[in-house]
């Protein structure tokens, strides 16, 4: 069964279509294992727009392609790093 999520650029009105077993990776397991959100976008100009964008907010720490056309943009919050640091 394959599904659609939207590209993550708020510009592009785009989908990207993956099976759920993706999805799931994506949204949940990816989550889980590098404690980061992962923001898919339909395209390497999408993913850099995105990039830029966000810059600012947050580290980036890496990028993972998932299916071939389908970048995945790794991004872990500043913020939430020293909030996480307050906690220890
Ligand atoms: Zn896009």
């Amino acid at each position: 069964m394959r599904v659609s999520v939207p590209c993550f650029n708020p510009k592009c009105k785009n989908n990207i279509t993956m099976t759920e077993g993706q999805k799931e990776a994506l949204l949940i397991s990816f989550a889980l294992k590098y404690d980061a959100s992962v923001l898919p976008t339909c395209s390497k100009e999408c993913a850099e727009e995105l990039l830029q964008r966000l810059s600012e907010a947050f580290d980036i720490i890496t990028k993972i392609r998932v299916t071939s056309g389908t970048p995945i943009q790794r991004y872990r919050s500043a913020k939430r790093k020293t909030y996480n640091k307050k906690l220890k």
